[in-house]
């Protein structure tokens, strides 16, 4: 019966062609999942999650990677059978899914897990990632920044009245901190004040009102580098 052989090959080729296209809808899924995976991967990133789970969702997008690589061989070693079968058309079915099995394994043997870094889809998932981190990095840098210009304005703002001589009244240019009660001047003022009261022999009471250090001398005095700093600042502040 010559028609037995031709026409069983047809019947069973296309009952393969069914199959692919059901796998191949299993292609959809794996896509699906490699979208969900980037999707949350990139909320990890833009809510600054984790480093590690980050990089398990890098995992999981390199098994989706690999389900997808492997999905394609099979569906490859389908086709190649299906091609070569239908070419050398062939007195008897041969066994179709030892065959497949047979060009799989071919197909599986070559692949590398390092390969899997290279593919378009793995490749695209990190470069998606890496704009996500750019990203977050330029946007924490500018919050840091306005968080220190308010830092800035909030100290200056704070020690203003400190910028005040209780001496001239005025604020100070090169303001000297008296080590003994911790209060600054301007230096010339106060250095003025001592030489008067020692020239009188008395001895020259602190400036500032409620204090009780009545002694100040030269040698309590050194320069108010922390304050001459914010008078700086506060100035450059109010240029702007
Ligand atoms: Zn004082």
């Amino acid at each position: 019966m010559p028609g037995r052989s031709t026409i069983m090959p047809v019947i069973s080729l296309s009952s393969v062609d069914s199959a692919l296209s059901s796998l191949k809808t299993c292609h959809v899924s794996i896509n699906t999942g490699i979208e969900v995976t980037t999707d949350v991967a990139l909320a990890l990133t833009e809510h600054e999650g984790n480093e590690e789970e980050v990089s398990k969702m890098e995992n999981l997008m390199l098994d989706y990677v690999s389900m997808d690589r492997e999905l394609e061989q099979f569906i490859q070693a389908v086709e190649d059978v299906t091609n070569q079968v239908k070419q050398e058309r062939p007195e008897q079915l041969p066994d179709l899914k030892s065959l497949v099995d047979k060009r799989f394994n071919e197909l599986k043997n070559l692949n590398k897990d390092e390969d899997l870094l290279k593919t378009d889809k793995y490749l695209h998932f990190k470069s998606q990632l890496n704009e996500m981190k750019k990203q977050v990095g330029a946007e924490s840098q500018n919050e840091n920044t306005s968080a220190n210009e308010i830092d800035e304005d909030i100290a200056v703002t704070q020690s203003q009245r400190n910028f005040i001589c209780p001496i001239t009244q005025r604020e100070m240019e090169c303001p000297v901190k008296n080590k003994v009660c911790g209060h600054s001047y301007e230096e010339e003022a106060i250095i003025k004040i001592i030489q008067t009261k020692h020239k009188q022999r008395k001895k020259a009471r602190c400036p500032v009102v409620g204090c009780d250090n009545g002694d100040v001398n030269q040698s309590d005095l050194s320069m108010d580098t922390t304050l001459r700093r914010a008078i700086e600042i506060h100035r450059r502040h109010q240029k702007r």
